[in-house]
């Protein structure tokens, strides 16, 4: 895909490390989504709210590692905590049970509702993946439903209508596979729900009830479309009376919609949560919370045998815990960083600040587009919004899709030009380090990027 408009910036280094790292690298890029046409820029330096790149060129970041970053860049809590782990702990990582264990699992239990026992891993793939493997576990059936776009990792079983296609509204989700090499066994153990489609939803639930262990969602889509009013409420009621295990996928709303994520923020309490992203401050990092018993068929020290007999599932058999392993889970810098982050999210005021930032640059955005003639609006919840060209009501994927995205590519391009960092047409989100005066900045950036595109 070419991208609309050309690059203005001078960022001939970036194009040739580009080239050369392609010599090595697929693509030239660790992960799919890092790469843009015609190349992504090649990052060196960053600080606060601002990347650096080989060029020298300066942007206001509002990609923040995929939303990764609450606190921006190279925040100094962050790193003298880890330096003070560092000195304390004399090594880079025990390989046994240690102290910040416990307390990162306490702290998460502490503030989320849906959490009463939690176990770490380095991703948020890991995450929903155990958290999937837990809720087949439990309930002893094999399907998983998720919802049309939304993205849960990088793996087999979730790679399904992940990107989604224009339909009409009454018509079923469509079930698409995102990669090749998907084994059918998922696609064909995979159920493809409507988000924010009530009846829909119901009547597919209600048609593959005895077969669905688990429904995975986004509670906020793509971490910017909120859920309407009654649909969190009402799936959690549904799950329930047929037995399948609700899983909260936090890893984008996790911390960002405050401490609570979107469970606090809604109210709605899944039986499974994952977590990542803000949990690491910036390093890998995933967790799965939920319910205690839920949670116990995973230990190794009795496994489902320590269940009292109501708290047994018939499916659960005898002895052999679900098994969940990785080297580096309960990283001690990791968890250092995360609780640093937290510890500072913590202190009051730090969210309504956040908030405030981000509804100055919303509107500031909105305003500018609206003078220039191009319809639009910004959707979000807490920290993380997206910009839209359209008019309509967003509810949904398809109303995104539906949207002017060949128009917004061209401004992404234009905002990369005048310094404004986002990954082409993908969400924005902000961090603490995002003052007034960097909104102010990037606003004036903004009116340039458009005043160029609609020259
Ligand atoms: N779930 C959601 C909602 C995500 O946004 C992501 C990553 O963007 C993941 C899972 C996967 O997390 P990770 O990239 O850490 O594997």
């Amino acid at each position: 895909m070419e991208m609309d408009a050309p690059f203005v910036r001078k960022t001939a280094r970036s194009a040739q490390m580009y080239r050369e790292a392609a010599r090595w690298i697929p693509g030239g890029v660790t992960a799919n989504i890092k790469y843009f046409a015609p190349y992504p820029i090649v990052m060196d330096s960053a600080s606060g709210a601002y990347l650096y790149d080989v060029d020298g060129n300066q942007y206001i970041d509002y990609n923040l590692c995929y939303g990764a970053l609450i606190l921006g860049h190279g925040d100094q809590r962050i790193i003298a905590a880890i330096n003070d782990t560092f000195s304390q702990i004399g090594t880079t990582i025990f390989g046994t049970p240690h102290p910040l264990e416990a307390e990162m699992a306490r702290v998460l239990v502490d503030l989320y509702p849906g959490i009463e026992k939690v176990r770490f891993t380095n991703s948020g793939l890991e995450a929903t993946l155990l958290a999937i493997r837990l809720a087949m576990a439990w309930t002893g059936r094999k399907k998983l439903a998720k919802f049309e776009g939304h993205y849960h990792g990088s793996y087999d079983q979730v790679l399904i209508s992940v990107t989604s296609q224009k339909r009409k509204r009454e018509q079923r989700p469509v079930k698409t596979l995102d990669s090749l090499a998907l084994p059918d066994y998922y696609a064909e153990n995979t159920v493809v729900l409507p988000f924010n489609e009530w009846d829909q939803t119901e009547e597919i639930l209600h048609q593959h009830r005895h077969e669905i262990a688990a429904v995975i969602m986004e509670p906020v889509q793509g971490g910017f479309i909120p859920p309407d009013e009654t649909f969190l409420k009402r799936l959690r009621e549904l799950t329930h009376q047929y037995g399948i295990v609700l899983i909260f996928d936090e890893v984008k709303t996790g911390f960002r919609t405050g401490l609570s994520g979107a469970q606090g923020l809604y109210g709605v309490i899944p039986d499974l949560t994952a977590l990542g992203k803000v949990l690491g401050g910036g390093f890998p990092v995933g967790a799965v919370g939920g319910r205690g018993e839920m949670m116990e068929i995973c230990s190794p020290a009795g496994g489902v045998d320590i269940l009292t007999t109501e708290q047994r599932q018939p499916s659960l058999g005898q002895g052999q815990p679900l098994f969940h392993s990785g080297t580096y889970n309960g990283h001690p810098v990791v968890l250092t960083a995360g609780l640093a982050t937290i510890q500072t999210l913590q202190e009051s005021g730090v969210y309504p600040q956040l908030e405030a930032n981000t509804t100055q640059l919303r509107k500031g955005m909105e305003e500018i587009l609206n003078r220039y003639g191009i319809a639009s609006q910004t959707i979000g919840v807490g920290s993380i919004f997206n910009l839209v060209l359209s008019d309509q009501p967003v509810r949904r994927i398809q109303d995104v899709l539906e949207s002017n995205l060949s128009l917004r590519r061209k401004l992404d391009t234009h905002l990369l030009n005048q310094g404004v960092f986002i990954k082409p047409l993908n969400r924005f989100s902000l961090s603490t380090a995002h003052t007034a005066e960097v909104i102010d900045e990037t606003l004036e950036r903004l009116e340039l990027a458009v005043k160029s595109l609609v020259r």
